[in-house]
């Protein structure tokens, strides 16, 4: 047992999350209580054993191992043959927001990180510049791991391939508010078909969990204008978390 969780934790430090940029979570000493080596999580440990209970960051991280294992060898669909390689998400495992996008670009496919090119460098300016946070506090996935081919939308078939993924994740993870970037987050995760402009801005729901649908930030880069939508969206995430403008 105590073999067992101790590999657990190797795995989680040394593979996935470190992949997925995650490897933060084990040594970031604000989670862990004074005095407590960096990686023993946030429970005490057993009298006389030196194996930490798992805590709930690990547990989340554990839980999307478990998916990330089984998706970096996925073919469910079609986009399996193109992709250099998955793009299962990143962030926090504990994160109260969570993105939600569409899916992989040419960018993303190289690097296995969702959101790594131009507009994925606009959405971490609205992380960062706009909410005041960091990247790495959120989490941010997409509603197919694969890139499609051209850049096109993924297909209905390909998104209820992958999409018991993204459930998983937001499962694992427990977000308090979810924000979807463009049409296709609002139409496979939501089943809402509608044009992105009548729903920004207005409170949706997965789960019981609060969905803000706003413009992906890939119109931004095509349409400067509609920034100014966005920051009122993101605004309303910022005041249902109890975040305050920096
Ligand atoms: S897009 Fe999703 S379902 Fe399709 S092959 Fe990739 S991981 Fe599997």
């Amino acid at each position: 047992m105590a073999s067992d969780l101790r590999r657990e934790q190797l795995l989680l430090r040394a593979g996935f999350l470190k992949e997925q940029g995650l490897d933060y979570v084990l040594d970031r000493p604000e989670l862990h209580p004074p005095g407590k080596a960096a990686g023993a999580g946030k429970h005490p440990s057993k009298p006389g054993g030196d194996v930490p209970e798992p805590s709930a960051e690990m547990a989340a991280g554990r839980a999307l191992l478990a998916q990330w294992e089984t998706a970096k060898e996925c073919r469910r669909c079609r986009l399996c043959e193109g992709r250099k390689q998955v793009v299962f998400g990143a962030g926090d495992p504990e994160a109260r927001l969570m993105f939600i996008g569409e899916g992989p670009g040419a960018d993303e496919d190289a690097q296995g990180v969702p959101f790594v090119g131009r507009a994925g460098q606009l959405l971490t300016d609205i992380i960062t510049k706009g909410m005041g946070l960091e990247r790495k506090s959120v989490y941010i996935a997409n509603i197919v791991k694969c890139r499609p081919p051209d850049n096109r939308v993924p297909l209905p078939d390909e998104a209820a391939a992958c999409l018991p993924y993204l459930k998983a994740q937001i499962a694992a993870i427990g977000p308090e508010v979810i924000v979807t970037l463009g049409k296709t987050a609002v139409l496979y995760l939501l089943g809402i078909e509608t044009p992105i402009t009548k729903v920004r801005g207005k409170w949706l729901s997965y789960e019981a969990i609060p969905v803000m649908p706003t413009f992906h930030p890939s119109y931004l880069l095509r349409n400067p204008a509609a920034k100014r939508d966005v920051w009122e969206d993101v605004q309303k995430v910022m005041a249902k978390l109890g975040i305050q403008r920096p």
